[in-house]
């Protein structure tokens, strides 16, 4: 196929969002930015422009976190948990009900396929609101049965509560925009935060389209605003800042460490979602019939720019072959083309600094004496298009199979008969420790090697189990923290512990 000879022209909602100036979403107003600066936006599939975005910079982080400081003090303090259910309800049935267009807009910024667009946002990015939706009223303390120094047994209570952090700053990447904001949103706004927002500079467009869902849905001015700009400027800005109590990050380790270090001016909370070269293990009897689409989906799904993506396969050494030969044979029939393309499986990388990115872990493959089974190319023409590459006979010595590469490449080496924890520790190698998935029909195998493997979800027979409940983040140098589920809200609180003596 040719990926760029698919022209495919926005619908009349689409161009005229795109066409909108594009402003700063602060204490409820849309503003320009101090320095009138902008982001010009770019479509990955076509390489053409798609909107100029206010770029925000430290004076407009200044003016939003103050925004945010009012906002926590004053009416959004006073809603009860009900009505703060309420409003993250609402925003997830405006979201719902404007999928087509919202959907439609991360595919042209982002490049993702459609149906995955519309598929995550409705399933998780609303689902995920709806969750914590009803966190907010389930916040609870605990009463302690105790005897402080001096008082006697009965004559006194330690009750403890769970207060917002206070204002939060949420620092986004670009490989899944929408949802990545809705991941944010959802536990702060529960626990009764107020956030600023700062979506990736390559993707800002669905946080301001969500930010006008925000301003539909009611909620007070300045609980949520939303700041795109770039990272070394209105990304530093917010998390150096002295009046942030929290920072969550998603994004590179690399990233991850600056904003360790931006933080500790005020010793600000920090959550990091970073990085991960998660391992896919196949044992010699796992179910080949689930193993070839699901590694093949694992690796290569978001085109490999998945945090969590499979992109190390250990295979037990008697089905090796085989197992890579189909897994090749699978991924090169996936049909790559812009994701508003029906026909497209696959869509484009997110810029041509991530294809050339990628292209040179292709040709460090190559040298350090990988074999390439398929892909290892662009598609010639318009668009930022790798094909799925696989690499055979991969070990850890080599650069490939060690740092993350955020593309579709993955590596494949094979374990022979012995300990399970020589494969675990072959597997556990490296910086990283996010994801991992082992496949076999032997529960008493799947579950010591899950055990066994050091990241922060692993899943059995299947890669990348994601819901709502279910606790995420890394291990390592993958993150610290955890996302999601009850554990998800608990850095977006502080306890209070009240003593009284009668
Ligand atoms: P990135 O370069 O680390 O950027 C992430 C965000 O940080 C962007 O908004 C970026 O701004 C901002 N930023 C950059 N420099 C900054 C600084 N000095 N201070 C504050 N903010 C700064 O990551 P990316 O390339 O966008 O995304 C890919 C990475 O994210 C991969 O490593 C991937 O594994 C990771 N990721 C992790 C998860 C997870 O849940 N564990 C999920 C998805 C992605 P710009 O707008 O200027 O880029
Ligand atoms: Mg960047």
């Amino acid at each position: 196929m040719s990926a760029a000879a698919q022209n495919i022209t926005p619908s009349p909602d689409a161009q005229s969002f795109l066409n909108r100036e594009h402003r700063l979403l602060i204490g409820g107003q849309w503003v320009t930015s101090a320095s009138r600066e902008s982001i010009d936006v770019f479509n990955p599939a076509t390489e053409g422009h798609l909107a100029k975005v206010a770029a925000g910079g430290k004076d407009d982080i200044d003016r939003a976190v103050s925004a945010a400081r009012k906002a926590f003090r004053g009416e959004w303090s006073k809603l009860t948990a009900y009505e703060r259910t309420r409003l993250i309800w609402k925003l997830a049935d405006e979201l719902e009900a404007n999928l087509a267009l919202a959907s439609e807009l991360e595919v042209l910024d982002n490049g993702m396929p459609l149906m995955l667009a519309q598929y995550s946002i409705a399933s998780f990015g609303c689902e995920f609101l709806r969750y914590y939706a009803g966190w907010a009223t389930k916040i609870t303390g605990d009463t302690i049965p105790v005897s402080p120094t001096g008082v006697r047994n009965g004559e006194s209570l330690t009750y403890t509560r769970r207060e917002p952090i206070g204002v939060v700053g949420a620092i986004i990447p670009w490989n899944a925009p929408l949802i990545m904001a809705t991941l944010k949103l959802g536990p702060a706004l529960a626990a009764g935060c107020t956030v600023v927002l700062k979506p990736a500079e390559q993707t800002p467009l669905t946080a301001l389209f969500l930010g006008e869902l925000i301003k539909r849905v009611g909620f007070p001015d300045g609980v949520i605003n939303i700041v795109p700009g770039y990272g070394e400027t209105a990304g530093a800005a917010l998390a150096a800042h002295p009046d942030v109590d929290k920072i969550a990050f998603t994004g590179s380790t690399e990233v991850g460490k600056k904003i360790v270090a931006a933080a500790m001016g005020n010793l600000k909370r920090v959550t990091l979602e970073l990085g991960g070269k998660s391992p896919m293990v196949v044992f010699p009897d796992a179910d080949l019939s689930r193993v070839i689409p699901g590694v093949t989906r694992g690796a290569f799904f978001l085109q490999g720019q998945n945090c969590m993506a499979g992109t190390r396969l250990f295979v037990h050494q008697d089905i090796f072959d085989k197992v890579v030969a189909q897994v090749g044979d699978l991924a090169g029939k996936f049909r790559i083309g812009p994701g508003m393309s029906p026909d497209s499986d696959l869509g484009p990388l997110i810029s041509a600094e991530q294809r050339d990115r990628v292209m040179g872990y292709v040709a460090s493959g190559k040298q350090s004496g990988a074999e390439l089974v398929c892909g290892g190319e662009v598609l010639p023409g318009r668009g930022f298009f790798v094909k799925p590459t696989l690499f055979s006979k991969t070990n850890m010595d080599m650069q490939i199979a060690r740092e993350e590469i955020f593309g579709p490449v993955l590596c494949a080496q094979s374990f022979g008969d012995g300990e399970l924890q020589a494969v675990a520790d072959e597997a556990n190698k490296g910086i990283y420790g996010l994801s991992g998935s082992v496949w076999t029909r032997d529960i008493s195998v799947a579950h010591r090697m899950a055990a066994m493997i050091d990241a922060g979800q692993v899943s059995i027979n299947c890669h990348a189990a994601v819901d709502p409940a279910i606790p995420f983040g890394g291990n390592k140098q993958s993150g610290w923290g955890r996302e999601f589920g009850r554990e998800g809200l608990d850095p977006y609180l502080k306890t209070k512990a009240t003593t009284v003596v009668y």
